[in-house]
């Protein structure tokens, strides 16, 4: 059996009474992974493998070329990283991480036919190890290109979109030029991928005047239509599925056909107030979801070390009740507590039940229909940039779309 495989090899792999030939993958103590002509990446347990005979070797792809690819209006790629950012080396059948811009672009060649590509990969992380410093990063980055008139796509894990997606919704006002994100549910090398549609339907909107933040994601578990969400109104629904992503409390601004066209509802155009950058952002805002049998000292804990504090209540936006002295005192202190609700559809309203107008009493800030991690990305902006009576003022007014005065009830 030959030691010396590199990925990409043409191999012939008996296993058990069978031959199958493909294109050679990987090794590791347990398993040999082939690509079979179908596409599929076959994984046999090395103990019943019989021989592996090498029929040619790989010959490496020449230098990919540097810089913008492509015709059509330019869109430049922020890569961030998550699933999508998965490239599948068609040569080999690998799957890995893409590192370059490059890469990104051999692994998605439709993507020339419909724009001059760019890319830049920020960086290479699951969302769930973003931090607030990222979305600073990303921030600029977007804003840099904007401010050339070039549209943006960002591709970004799904786990945590929705949080940075609103975090940059507030740091950058009026965008000059389209701030679009996706993401995958499923990687690029599953033929269930949803990877190929969401990025070229995410270059699509950026070639478009929209000049709200927006993400770009399948409607429904068909590749037939793509709907486009407000940054700061969209949650992942679903673990799996991959139309995941849901518009809450407001429609998605509008679709995407399989052809690739817009369909627009009601979005925000491109307009000529000024653009603007914010380039801080507190750390110490924290979100916090109540439930039953949550005690004292966990609040004191969450409050002690924040400025502002953000709780997930339970229905129309309640905690116990044991907790009403404490917020008063915390607020006292000039922190800001502000409720939303777990329900997430919906508005919270503190006026029905004794203990939302006991927590309104003591000083809470009710945050209407924001989804819990919008409000945490907006007070974590505000705290950064204003101070406390225009942090108190703006968290109750409706700045990117995030507070609609639609009530459900
Ligand atoms: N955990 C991954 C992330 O959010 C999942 C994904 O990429 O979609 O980065």
């Amino acid at each position: 059996m030959s030691d010396d495989l590199e990925a990409g090899d043409r191999v012939e792999i008996k296993w058990k009474g069978s031959t199958f030939s493909g294109t050679y993958i990987s090794r590791d103590s347990r398993i040999t992974v082939v690509k079979l002509q179908s596409g599929y990446n076959l994984s046999l347990d090395n103990s019943s493998i019989s021989s592996i005979q090498l029929l040619s070797k790989h010959v490496p792809k020449g230098p990919l070329k540097e810089g913008p690819a492509g015709k059509g209006k330019p869109v430049f790629i922020l890569g961030t990283g998550g699933t999508i950012a998965s490239y599948v080396d068609y040569e080999t059948g690998a799957v890995k991480p893409a590192r370059t811009s490059q890469e990104m672009l051999y692994a998605q060649p439709d993507l020339a036919k419909i724009a001059a590509i760019d890319a830049e990969i920020v960086m290479n992380i699951l969302s769930e190890d973003m931090q607030k410093g990222d979305w600073l990063r990303i921030a600029k980055k977007i804003y840099d290109k904007i401010s050339q008139g070039e549209g943006v796509t960002i591709t970004h894990g799904t786990d945590t979109l929705s949080f940075t997606s609103s975090a940059i919704s507030f740091l950058i006002e009026n965008p000059k030029a389209p701030v679009v994100f996706t993401a995958s549910q499923r990687s690029p090398d599953r033929p269930s991928s949803d990877a190929f549609l969401n990025l070229k339907g995410a270059v699509k909107v950026a070639q478009s005047d929209v000049g709200q933040v927006c993400v770009v994601m399948h409607s429904s578990i068909s590749d037939d239509e793509l709907s486009i969400h407000s940054g700061v109104r969209l949650r992942k629904m679903h673990s799996s599925r991959r139309d995941a992503f849901k518009s809450i409390n407001s429609e998605p601004i509008g679709t995407v056909d399989k052809n690739l066209e817009i369909h627009w509802r009601n979005y925000e155009r491109i307009n000529s107030r000024p653009m603007k950058i914010y380039e801080n952002i507190s750390e110490r805002v924290g979100l916090v979801y109540f439930y039953p049998g949550m005690n004292e000292e966990l609040l004191h804990k969450f409050a002690d070390t924040n400025d502002g504090l953000i709780i997930a209540g339970t229905g129309l936006g309640h905690v116990t009740n044991r907790f009403v002295p404490l917020v008063k005192e915390y607020v006292s202190q000039d922190k800001i507590i502000g409720i939303t609700t777990q329900c997430l559809f919906g508005s919270v309203n503190l006026d029905v039940y004794s203990t939302g107008r006991n927590l309104l009493e003591a000083g809470v800030i009710p945050l209407h229909d924001m989804l819990p991690e919008v409000a945490y990305t907006k007070l974590s902006f505000l705290l950064g940039n204003f101070d406390l009576d225009e942090t108190k003022r703006l968290m109750t007014t409706n700045i990117r779309g995030e507070i609609s005065d639609r009530r459900t009830e």
